[in-house]
């Protein structure tokens, strides 16, 4: 087990035998950065809710893109980009192995076209991104198979949710975070297969149950106590959710009784040797963080269907890759981003069905390329070890995509809602910043007070005009139509902070993907858990043993 300092934050990490077998295996040098900072320097690629109005470069018509106007790239609206008319490779460079490669790879992708937002066979979803298979889906970002869904971050396979964070299979779902297979479920977190619930942690199959913690198919109970039905329907007479203070009362209820209740070190199920959180269906992974299904894998961040591969964010269905972000149905891909139905490939960015290509930009259905261009089998494979020894070089050969080709400064992408930084912070570190985030202020036309608080008022005339001023940041915030049906259908008190800082509080409530070793408070076994070390002595933090002896 080698031990080696992080060239970033100076944090420990460890390369044991097996990361120098794969990283041998792939002829990458050992990173000299640790999993966090790779991560992030991954995710600072990837924008989901910094929207801007531009104009298309190709037609000049407006759009809403993921892109500021000043980005050096055409920027093209997602039907011109898809369009036949065009062939990234009339964009190609002569390589040139006198410079460093990543130079030249850096003049390529500030000369392609990218499309504007990366929404697929979606309808009504423009203020989305990252959607597939969608409809009517307003504000959610990481969005699979939704329909009426509004203002969220990967929200899978659900119907009419509104304000949700890793939730799937789901409907009339509120305010809940990392919640599968539920329904009417609000508040809650860490809960699968609930209905009609409020406020619940670690539940599963509960029916009309609130501010409860690590309950099995119960139901009709309050705070982890049986109730009769009428004691149920006369606790929510008295503190109706409709009324910010009921959920204020419930949550912090909920929040007590969890510091008393067992807490189990990580979440996740079918599994056989793994490491990280919310992993599902896996095997020999470690260090990773919402991962379905995988085997042999490590350092992988929202993904799922791994095979071997290591530093995988948001991609699904890859194989024997590294350093991938926002790359799917791939294989044999080394530091690639929005590349899919692809194999053999290196540093390329927005490529649909490409093989054996080298720092390409936008290509489709394309065979040994390098920066664009067409070359011969032979030469290809001729100019390969050269790069590569040219990269090895510069340093960047085994990195991701450096910082300064980011399009995105750190607070446009969603780096800082994973690890949220000052200013100042980011700076220090070498990432950009922008002072001018799309956002309103000072058009506030009425107050929250004179707000309707009964729901039945909810109404498209009495809110749709309406503009507020957030109570945490200031911003300017409105409604939807299908929103304030949400609202009044479900009873609930109307919002009184913007989509971001709803959406920040809930990133908040996810520990941080970062393990760290506890005594397991059961039997005093070492075990890694999320929990950040302020808070292994507010919880009962038990082993997956202790908690499966207990809980279930
Ligand atoms: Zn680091
Ligand atoms: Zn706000
Ligand atoms: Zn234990």
């Amino acid at each position: 087990m080698d031990k080696r300092k992080c060239k970033k934050c100076d944090t420990e990490f460890n390369v044991d035998e097996n990361d120098h077998i794969f990283y041998e295996r792939i002829g990458v040098p050992t990173p000299t950065f640790c999993p966090v900072c790779r991560n992030q320097q991954r995710m600072l690629f990837r924008n989901f809710k910094t929207l801007y109005k531009r104009p298309s470069s190709k037609s000049g018509k407006m759009i809403i893109s993921m892109y500021n106007p000043d980005v050096p790239f055409p920027v093209w609206d997602i039907s011109e980009w898809w369009a036949d008319d065009w062939d990234a490779i009339s964009y190609a460079i002569d390589l040139d192995l006198s410079i460093p490669f990543i130079k030249q790879l850096g003049e390529l992708s500030d000369k392609t076209p990218r499309y504007s937002m990366m929404n697929t066979k979606s309808n009504n979803c423009e203020y989305s991104n990252m959607t597939y298979g969608a409809n009517n889906c307003y504000l959610v970002f990481g969005c699979v198979e939704n329909e009426n869904c509004d203002y969220g971050h990967i929200v899978w396979y659900s119907r009419d949710c509104t304000d949700n964070l890793y939730v799937r299979k789901s409907e009339l779902c509120y305010e809940c975070v990392d919640c599968l297979e539920s329904n009417k479920l609000l508040y809650s977190q860490e809960c699968e297969s609930c209905v009609d619930s409020i406020g619940l942690y670690d539940c599963r199959g509960c029916v009309n149950c609130i501010g409860c913690v690590g309950l099995r198919q119960q139901s009709y109970n309050i705070f982890n106590k049986q109730v009769s039905k009428e004691e149920y329907q006369e606790f929510l007479t008295k503190h109706p959710i409709s009324d910010e203070a009921s959920v204020i009362y419930i949550l912090n209820k909920k929040e007590e009784l969890r510091k008393k209740m067992p807490a189990r070190a990580m979440f996740g199920s079918h599994n056989e040797n793994v490491s990280g959180d919310h992993i599902y269906n896996a095997h020999n992974i470690e260090q990773c963080f919402d991962v379905k299904g995988g085997e042999n894998s490590r350092y992988c961040y929202t993904s799922g269907n791994l095979i071997e591969s290591y530093d995988i964010s948001f991609n699904p269905d890859v194989q024997y890759s590294y350093q991938l972000l926002a790359s799917m149905r791939s294989t044999n891909l080394i530091s690639c981003h929005l590349v899919t139905d692809s194999s053999y490939s290196y540093f390329s960015d927005a490529c649909i069905n490409i093989k054996n290509c080298f720092g390409c930009c936008g290509l489709r259905n394309k065979e040994y390329c390098i920066l664009n261009k067409q070359y011969t089998k032979a030469e290809y494979e001729k100019l390969v070890p050269q790069i590569i020894e040219n990269m090895n070089k510069s340093g960047d050969w085994g990195n991701f995509f450096p910082v300064w080709m980011s399009p995105f400064a750190y607070n446009e992408s969603i780096a800082n809602e994973y690890m949220p930084l000052k200013k100042e912070e980011a700076i220090a570190l070498g990432f950009r910043w922008r002072d001018d985030i799309p956002h309103t202020k000072g058009q506030e036309n009425c107050e929250y007070k004179d707000l309707p608080k009964n729901s039945e008022e909810y109404k498209d005339e009495n809110l749709l005009n309406k503009i507020l001023k957030c109570e945490s940041c200031g911003n300017n915030y409105k409604f939807i139509s299908r929103e304030i049906a949400f609202y009044k259908r479900i009873k609930l008190a109307i919002p009184t902070k913007c989509f971001n800082c709803r959406h920040q509080e809930r990133m908040n409530k996810r520990n941080p993907r970062i393990l760290n070793e506890v005594n397991c408070a059961s039997c005093g076994n070492i075990t890694k858990t999320t929990y950040p070390k302020e808070k292994h002595n507010q919880y009962r933090i038990y082993c997956e043993d202790c908690y499966k002896k207990e809980i279930n």
